[in-house]
């Protein structure tokens, strides 16, 4: 990003405390040094917001991605825009969970909870039934079989998938909801 569009998102979008895209924020606008790489995923240095090519996007489906992630635009230093890519992060956060070295933190200034654990990766409890794209932070996303199923993966050399089970009981010594830590 640009110093001037990063010291705009400290005073706007970005949670200084975190370095998440704030919960009440929609669509961001960002300006950006060099064009991203070719992997379709990935996030901007520095905070939480993903970064989408749009090859990728139309094969989430326009009105699916619509109703489940703010797309913004990347502008260019000079002032045009990166036409191949899109801003993004989702209505719904969701969170990848592990089984050890846990650390876990509700944001003080924000209140969304920052989460990280090493060995298998999990979801924990079973995601509401209604959201097709889920946004797990830093460009990655938990998305239903359906849309798995739309994305090809194979198609992109860069794209790592992984599949989630789901269980009932957490395997990292926290409640279900991890809002109810004390
Ligand atoms: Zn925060």
């Amino acid at each position: 990003m640009t110093k001037n569009c990063d010291r705009l998102g400290r005073e706007s979008w970005l949670c200084i405390e975190c370095g998440m895209v704030k919960p009440e924020i929609t669509v961001v606008d960002v300006t950006l040094v060099d064009e991203p790489v070719d992997c379709p995923l990935n996030f901007i240095k520095g905070n939480a917001l993903g970064v989408m090519h749009r090859d990728f996007l139309s094969l989430l489906n326009a009105e699916s991605a619509s109703r489940n992630l703010f797309l913004g635009q990347i502008f260019r230093v000079d002032g045009g825009t990166y036409d191949a890519w899109v801003s993004f992060h989702g209505h719904q956060r969701i969170i990848v969970r592990g089984t050890k070295h846990i650390t876990y933190r509700m944001c003080p200034a924000c209140g969304q909870i920052a989460y990280f654990a090493l060995g298998p990766k999990y979801l924990c409890p079973q995601p509401q039934d209604d959201v097709e794209i889920f946004d797990n932070e830093c460009g990655q996303l938990v998305v239903t079989r359906a849309v798995y199923e739309r994305i090809r993966v194979t198609e992109w050399e860069k794209l790592l998938v992984k599949k989630l089970p789901v269980f009932e009981k957490p395997k990292d010594s926290l409640p279900v909801d991890l809002f109810a830590v004390e």
